[in-house]
């Protein structure tokens, strides 16, 4: 039996190269200023759906929440094998918690057609492990997370191995389930040369409308909206247009979404770099590390 996945990625500041203008004045994450990568454990959960296509074959989907940037992870993706890449952009996503961006996903798994989504465990700017058992919840389906092996799936069941942190468990549920991969699960594959070859022209229809502003600064809004007609005309000929959602296509309640549907609000973020003057070495006597956690209690670095 062939199974369907659905993969969420995300695209994420490379947070070790955080810079001083990471923030907008209105309290928002300053994305477009930041070097944007593919989240490192939103890899290993395509890998995994790459594999469970390889084994039981099926369709691998991956769908990403983002600005028009994003399409370059999703085009990393169709490289490393995935089946359709979906782009869900619209100004009124800004701001979304980790509530509001589960709830925008929710809509658009909705719309397709899934026996298990594999999201990676976090993503490393929010850092929060939230929106993949949101999702679940959200989808109204089991979830297994922390997943560091795939055991087996058949009969309308899977089954596999958690990491703990001290220890493993083995899970068994029926689907459609949501999975969240841990980085140790598997080396993700690299780019196959040949969709490469295919895909490195693939564009979603706002990067190829945003490549046409630029190429003609002069041109009317009629005459672009003729000229960005015509080059989606090309590429879908060619199997080269990426799918663009927004929040009406979705059909998503507004209310659930971006600012207003979001409990939480990023106050600051800053690159904290720990320095020499900030480390202290602590002999290995119970004395001293029972010292040690004494002095992290007082000064609230852990409660
Ligand atoms: C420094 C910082 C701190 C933040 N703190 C909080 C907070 O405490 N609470 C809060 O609600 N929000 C917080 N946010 C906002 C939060 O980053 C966004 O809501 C984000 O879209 C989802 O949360 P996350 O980054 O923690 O993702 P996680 O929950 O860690 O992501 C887990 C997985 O969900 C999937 N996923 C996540 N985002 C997307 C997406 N946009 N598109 C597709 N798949 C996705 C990926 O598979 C990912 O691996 C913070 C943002 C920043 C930059």
């Amino acid at each position: 039996m062939a199974y369907n996945c659905v993969v969420p990625i995300k695209q994420v500041p490379d947070t070790k190269r955080i810079t001083g203008d990471a923030m907008n004045d209105d309290g928002t994450v300053n994305r477009g200023s930041l070097p944007a990568i593919f989240n490192p454990e939103d890899l290993n959960a395509l890998e995994m759906a790459l594999s469970i296509k390889d084994k039981f074959g099926g369709k691998v989907t991956v769908i990403t929440m983002g600005l028009p940037a994003a399409g370059a992870i999703l085009r990393q993706s169709l490289y490393r094998g995935a089946d359709e890449a979906i782009l869900i952009t619209d100004r009124r996503c800004a701001a979304s918690d980790t509530l509001a961006t589960s709830y925008i996903l929710s809509c658009a798994v909705r719309k397709l057609d899934y026996d298990i989504v594999l999201c990676g465990r976090q993503a490393i700017d929010g850092d929060t492990a939230q929106v993949g058992p949101q999702l679940a919840e959200k989808l109204g389906i089991p979830q297994i997370t922390y997943v560091e092996e795939l055991l087996d799936i058949a009969n309308g069941k899977i089954s596999a191995k958690r990491n703990m942190g001290n220890g493993w468990q083995e899970v068994k549920c029926r689907l459609p389930v949501l999975l969240t991969v841990i980085d140790e699960a598997n080396e993700p594959r690299v780019a196959i040369a040949k969709k490469l070859m295919k895909y490195k022209n693939a564009r979603t229809p706002i990067e190829i409308q945003m490549q046409l502003k630029e190429d003609n600064p002069d041109a009317s809004e009629d005459e672009l909206a003729a000229l960005a007609k015509g080059k989606i005309g090309t590429l879908t000929e060619k199997d080269l247009v990426i799918k663009q959602w927004d929040l009406d296509f979705l059909g998503a309640d507004l209310e659930w979404c971006g600012r207003d549907g979001s409990p939480t609000k990023v106050h600051r973020i800053q690159s904290v770099v720990l320095t020499a003057r900030d480390s202290k070495t602590v002999e290995p006597s119970e004395q001293s590390i029972s010292d040690m956690i004494h002095e992290l209690i007082s000064d609230k670095t852990i409660s």
